[in-house]
């Protein structure tokens, strides 16, 4: 790569992984193909037999996929990504790759409910267990890391509430006890936090959020600088299948050009919403990395670059004041996805981790009065004005 693009993320995310056939295309071309053709039968056994490199069938070889994942891994400092057909596929691509009968996996509390389930419920059946450790609580992680444990699987920020785990600290507790730590970087992206610079083995997107940012595909990505783990997954793709469309690559690619740009400005309309929550008064506590009362604050200053575009925050009162909240919008969808331009609104009690139990959403900390708000791009005044509409009508007192 030339060196004047080195670090320079606005540059990489429009500029990375390019790829331009003879029809001098300026915008990246999408090659919808399944397969290949070969010169001739020598040319399709060498590359069957991976003597020569080139595309063979779109499950494993797509260029346009390769496009997204240059530019992604480009981003996050890595050389290698892999890209998957959902963010939960990439987690289960990381899981076949390197798990196997007997090891035991250390994941952090308030991971994504799918990623609870797909620890807890499926890769049980093959005999890997699964710890849970309080994301912030190091001497919890020094004292579940055994002999058996294979991976660390974290997700920081976390989502809804927005704890900040040391990324550094326990990379560095993985690797003295033969581990690997895998990051789930969903929330951040590289725009706002590169895990891999801070001792991260492995790099797990969702690009249905961010990465895509304007909810148009599903779609899922593992970045690493290690060529084994690569090898690793690449095999399962390969072999097991779980691959990314070309034509969502395609929509990822460009979502990335203006990555950086969004990050921001979902940064700076977040801090601005948090803000103004803080100060109203039917707001108990508001979650948000930004703001200076938040515990993970100093941390997220040292690891991320920006804090990310989501808000939580509980109503003074229970369901209905928080469910008042939410239907009172006339601006904001009321959806549970996330990181879209859009903003969005959830109450994560009767959805997102509405198949939890009553005590366990409550030791996670996620009451019945808890409203998340994924802050899109527009005026964050129109996004304040709406949540106003059912806030000022919260009785206080
Ligand atoms: C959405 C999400 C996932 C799962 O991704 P899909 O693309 O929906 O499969 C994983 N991790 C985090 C943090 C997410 O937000």
């Amino acid at each position: 790569m030339c060196p004047l693009l080195e670090n320079k993320i606005n540059t990489l995310a429009v500029r990375a992984g390019q790829t331009r056939t003879l029809e001098h295309e300026h915008c990246d071309p999408l090659f919808l193909t399944s397969s290949f053709i070969f010169t001739d039968a020598e040319d399709a056994a060498q590359k069957f037999a991976e003597n020569v490199p080139g595309n063979i069938y779109s499950r494993f070889t797509n260029p346009t996929v390769k496009a997204f994942e240059s530019r992604l891994a480009a981003l996050e400092d890595a050389p290698y990504c892999i890209a998957t057909a959902s963010g939960m596929s990439a987690i289960l691509t990381l899981a076949l790759a390197l798990l196997r009968m007997g090891d035991r996996v250390a994941v952090s509390t308030g991971v994504f409910g799918s990623t609870v389930s797909l620890f807890t419920n499926i890769l049980n059946r093959f005999g890997v267990e699964s710890d849970f450790v309080p994301l912030t609580d190091f001497e919890r992680w020094t004292t579940t890391v055994s002999a058996a444990t294979r991976l660390l699987f974290i997700e920081t920020p976390s989502n809804p509430l927005s704890e900040v785990g040391d990324i550094g600290a326990l990379a560095d507790l993985a690797h003295r006890n033969d581990c690997l730590l895998a990051v789930d970087n969903a929330y951040c992206t590289p725009a706002l936090q590169r895990p891999l610079n801070l001792g991260a083995d492995i790099v797990v997107h969702s690009a249905t959020k961010y990465l895509d940012g304007q909810g148009r595909c599903v779609g899922g990505a593992l970045v690493t600088r290690d060529r084994d783990i690569y090898d690793m997954f690449f095999k399962i793709l390969r072999t097991a299948g779980p691959a990314m469309s070309p034509f969502n690559a395609w929509v990822f690619h460009k979502g990335l050009e203006t990555l950086p740009l969004r990050m921001r400005a979902h940064s700076n309309n977040a801090m601005a919403v948090a803000d103004w929550l803080e100060h109203h008064p039917a707001v108990g506590r508001v979650y948000y990395p930004g703001l200076k009362t938040h515990p993970g604050h100093r941390l997220a200053s040292q690891q991320q670059t920006g804090f990310g575009g989501l808000v939580s925050f509980e109503v003074t009162g229970s369901r209905a004041q928080a469910w008042q909240v939410i239907d009172s919008t006339k601006l904001i969808s009321i959806t549970a996805n996330l990181g879209d331009v859009k903003s969005t609104i959830t109450h994560p009690a009767s959805t997102t981790h509405a198949r939890i139990t009553e005590e366990q959403r409550a030791a996670a900390g996620i009451g019945e009065n808890l409203v998340r708000v994924s802050v899109g791009l527009e005026d964050p005044l129109d996004v304040i004005q709406d949540l106003s509409r059912g806030l000022d009508r919260v009785k206080t007192k």
